[in-house]
Formats: structure tokens, sequence, C-alpha cells
């Protein structure tokens, strides 16, 4: 098991070093997790849809042989996303309609979401921006400024949501720039970090992190992406205690994952064991259908008796809302038993 080297916690350079080591060649990830090479061809294949990539120390959380093992299913390019499903789009959620400015979104009252980058530490099979075009909508560092102009224009806007790819890919000195900026536009309250990479790249959380969080004026809320209990490890564990013991906001949103998290059981562990590191549960979402991932779904009322299940099981607030975005509909639909 990798761990953070407690010499290396202070370094923007040490997260780079482990993101630059993270496995991106098929042939590279079977042979490190002793898998079959059978299953090389298809991932290689479906690799070149949407390229493989996780960091060693996710990788270093799947059971070695177990081609069954939740972590593996969602990171290993398989042949199923070849196969073209009706109903299935290369834009779920019609995002590219939604866009007033080059990687601005603005889909809500009083909130809007500002995708800084178009990169993840790690690619996520299920991913429903697989075919977003980042390439349109990383207007980088230069572009923020026209963005910033848009929010400071509106005076609904209370929160910025920084999305991406995941916002945390950016360094620490852009991000210090942007979060001033932004803390400079006096009707924005809250800053809402969605990422997942506290989960599968913990060396991020280093100590320059934390401290340029806790130092601006926003409420800082985070929102991490953990789909199962395995994800957090102890190297996890100290990156989000890091990020609790700076008062920071921590929730979790989790897709729900055919073969991954759709067993009572799955939830149940998952659930507590976020609650013991120091994050609520916020969504559950239904899977958004973007083309090759339909090997992933569970339907609504396979979805809907889970939660049920779930709140005969746990307290109240360790069960998510289970949740579902349509294109076009001013807030998630949340799914009533
Ligand atoms: S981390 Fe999020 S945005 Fe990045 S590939 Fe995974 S699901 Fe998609």
């Amino acid at each position: 098991m990798l761990g953070i080297p407690s010499n290396q916690t202070n370094s923007d350079s040490s997260w780079k070093q482990a993101l630059a080591a993270a496995i991106t060649q098929a042939d590279q990830l079977l042979a490190y997790l002793e898998l079959p090479s059978t299953l090389l061809l298809a991932a290689q294949t479906a690799s070149q849809l949407f390229p493989l990539k996780v960091p060693l120390g996710f990788a270093d959380r799947i059971e070695k042989g177990n081609i069954h093992d939740p972590l593996l299913l969602q990171i290993l390019p398989l042949g199923a996303e070849m196969i073209v499903t009706p109903g299935y789009t290369s834009d779920p959620l019609e995002e590219q309609t939604k866009n007033p400015l080059p990687g601005l979104l603005h889909k809500y009252h009083g909130r809007v979401l500002f995708i800084v980058t178009g990169t993840c530490a790690v690619n996520c099979r299920y991913c429903f921006r697989r075919e977003f075009p980042y390439q349109d909508n990383n207007p980088g560092s230069k572009g923020w400024d026209q963005a910033l102009a848009y929010i400071a224009n509106d005076s609904s806007i209370e929160e910025v949501i920084l999305s991406g790819g995941d916002p945390l890919m950016l360094s620490d000195k852009p991000l210090a720039t942007l979060l001033d900026k932004i803390s400079k536009i006096c009707h924005v309250k809250t800053v809402r970090f969605h990422t997942r990479l506290p989960v599968v790249l913990p060396e991020r959380i280093t100590d320059s992190l934390v401290n340029l969080l806790q130092a601006s004026s926003l409420q800082t809320v985070m929102v991490i992406h953990c789909n199962h209990a395995n994800e957090i490890d102890a190297t996890v564990a100290q990156a989000l205690a890091k990020l609790k013991n700076a008062g920071i906001t921590l929730l979790n949103q989790a897709v729900l994952l055919k073969g991954v998290n759709d067993s009572l059981e799955t939830q149940i562990a998952l659930q507590k064991k976020l609650f013991a590191n120091g994050v609520l549960p916020y969504y559950l979402h239904l899977l958004d259908k973007v083309q090759g991932s339909a090997h992933f779904y569970v339907a609504d009322e396979t979805a809907q008796k889970l939660i049920y299940e779930m709140t005969q099981s746990l307290p109240g607030y360790l069960v998510p809302k289970l949740a579902r975005e349509i294109p076009g509909m001013g807030s998630k639909l949340t799914l009533s038993l």
C-alpha cells in the first residue's frame, strides 16, 4: 500500500509526481493487477474512445486478480463501452447548450458551475462528461476574467461551484488567484469544489492547499466523489481529516453503478465509512446516460428500493438523496419512494 511520505506533505510537486506516475496503459494495468491478458484487446480499444488513467495509490486499493473488484470496474476500459445503446448520448445533460461563456454553466438559480480545468487524476468509465468538449470549455486562467465578470454582473449568484475535470488539478498558485478573485465579488458567499482528488489522489491535500483554503474568506464546501468504502484507505482518511480539521464542510456524492455499489450491504458500508471520516452523504446519482456506460445502469425501481432499505438500516442523516439530473430542469430531480 502506498502512503503519503511525511516529508512530502507540504510540496506542490509531490502530488504532481504521484499524478505523473499514474497508469495509462492497459497492458501496464493488467500486469500490475495480475489480471488475465484476455482483457487486453478490449481495454486497449475502449481506451481509444476515453483514455485509461488511474493513480497507483488507487490501483493499490484494488484486489489483485479480482476481475469483479468494485474499484477496478470503475477504471478498467471494457468492450461493453463500444456497444451503441439507444437512449444513451454523448451529452446526456445537454450541458453544451447551457454555457453562456466557455467554461461557465449557469443551470440553476443562485449558483454557477465554473469549469476551471478539463483534466482529472482518474478517468472514470461512467463519467457523463467523457465526451465533453473541454477544448472549447477550458478558458484557462486568461479566460477566467470573462467568467468572473459574468458572475460579478449577476447579483443572484451566491455560490460558485468549481468543477472540471477536477478543480483540484489546478496548482496552488492559480487556485489561490482564482479564490481571491471570487472572494472579491461581494454577493458570492460560498465556493464549492466538486472533486474526486481527495479519494483518488490524496497526495493533493497538502498543507499548503489546506492553508490556502483556510485563508479564504469564502465558505468552503467540498463535495468529494466516493462510490465504495474500499476507496477510503489510510491515506484518504488522512487527507479527509486535514480538510475536516480546517473547517471545510465535507459532503459526498456517488453514482449508483451496477456491480460496484448497487447492494444494500455496500451502501451501508460506504455511508458508515464516510461518516467515520467526517463526510456526510449528499447525493446518490442515477447514471447519466452517456454513450458507453449502459453496463453500469441500475433501474429506477431498484434504486428506490435500495434507498428505502437504507432508511430502514441507517439514521436519516446517513441516507443520501437519490437524484437524477434532467436537462432543462431548475434543480436535480429527487426520486421519492
Ligand atoms: S473524476 Fe469526475 S469528472 Fe473526472 S472522470 Fe471521474 S467522474 Fe468524470
